[in-house]
């Protein structure tokens, strides 16, 4: 008997195909490299290492990332930014053609940032709505099969408000089912910053309460869960507070998670919010080690933990591509390990321990 998904059926070109996209992102032992800066924030990136933001140097660093050897059979997906979408290798190989020839699916960020809701202490929703839909059929054709789009809340003590919590639920879902109509699996990313001196309760309550509403909308809008995945903050304590153990970290993050996500979403796939590397690697291989059901996998979507010690040491210098790609292919592999819950530490040294933490982090 075929299995219908009577929601979907009335939208998507082919749910089928979604499905396995999505599945195949969440194959464990594999995971996302988020490279989808924007203009604006990888200018940020390239002047902590004094180089100058032009298209040039943003192509050498993508160039570098999607050809270190050996490297991408640790990930099933990289998320681009639209002038990477089409860019290409020295030798003039689009990069999208480079990923999919190692069995790594192209992803596109399609919002176009966050706004400031009126009226509130600084809470914003997200915007990027407009001919949305014709956009995701152009990306489609340019080979992308997943999408993102990044809500931000904030922990306060009066936030974040009924309004910020329905508002970006809201956005999130309407992104998610305009994506499903146009063949990309959308990675739905309700970023809750960990800006602030709260203990891990409370980061745990909000996050409750977060992804609810978001489950809530989704079902609303008739997303179909078998072909999303979800991306979210692990649950910490505040960045003004004193660090907890791993072993906390996993079992407070996934306890929010099978609380809230249904077993019909394949994966979860973290962001690494301000986390040093090594620590964003080791408090995934703490959650996968955990003896509870986990009806997904928990894998990652890194951006700066995945990125900051290979940007360091490449310093936008040509001969020093290769010591950059070795670390980079470091970080993969352990991320990888971390999948598994088998990631025994030794990737790190000085530079993968450095906090990576910046207040009211816009991406
Ligand atoms: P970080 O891992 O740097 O938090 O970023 C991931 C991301 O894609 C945020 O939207």
């Amino acid at each position: 008997m075929r299995l219908t998904f009577p929601s979907i059926e009335l939208h998507a070109l082919s749910p089928d195909e979604l499905i396995k996209n999505a599945k195949y992102i969440a194959t464990p032992g594999k995971g996302i490299l988020a490279a989808d800066e924007s203009t604006g924030t990888i200018g940020k990136r390239l002047s902590s290492i004094n180089v100058e933001n032009v298209e040039s140097n943003r192509q050498a660093l993508r160039e570098l990332l999607f050809t270190a050897p050996n490297a991408l059979p640790y990930l099933s997906g990289v998320i681009l930014f639209e002038e990477t979408l089409y860019q290409k290798t020295s030798d003039g190989k689009p990069f999208v053609e480079v990923l999919q020839e190692n069995g790594v699916i192209p992803g596109i960020k399609v919002d176009k940032g966050t706004v400031e809701l009126a009226g509130t202490n600084g809470e914003t929703t997200t915007q990027g709505f407009d001919s949305l839909g014709a956009r995701c059929q152009q990306y489609y054709k340019a080979g992308a099969r997943f999408a993102k789009w990044r809500s931000v809340l904030k922990i306060g003590a009066t936030e974040p408000s009924e309004l910020a919590i329905q508002q970006n639920a809201q956005g999130l879902a309407r992104y998610a089912i305009i994506c499903q109509e146009n063949g990309l699996v959308p990675i739905v990313e309700p970023e809750i910053l960990t800006d602030g001196s709260h203990v891990i309760q409370k980061c745990a309550a909000v996050t409750e309460t977060v992804l609810a509403a978001v489950y809530k909308a989704l079902n609303d809008q008739h997303v179909l869960l078998e072909g999303t995945l979800l991306k979210p903050n692990m649950v910490t304590p505040g960045s003004d507070s004193p660090k907890v153990a791993p072993e906390v970290i996993a079992e407070c993050t996934v306890a929010a998670l099978r609380r809230t996500v249904p077993p019909a979403v394949p994966g979860i796939v973290f962001l690494s919010g301000g986390q040093s590397e090594e620590e964003a690697t080791v408090n995934l291989n703490a959650m996968n080690k955990l003896e509870v059901l986990k009806p997904w996998t928990l894998s990652f979507s890194f951006g700066r933990a995945l990125q900051k010690s290979t940007l360091k040491i490449w310093g936008g210098q040509k001969e020093n591509v290769e010591k950059a790609q070795a670390a980079f292919l470091a970080r993969c592999k352990a991320n990888s390990e971390a999948t598994l819950g088998k990631y025994t530490g030794g990737s790190s040294d000085g530079l993968a321990s450095e906090s990576l933490y910046e207040k009211g982090y816009k991406y």
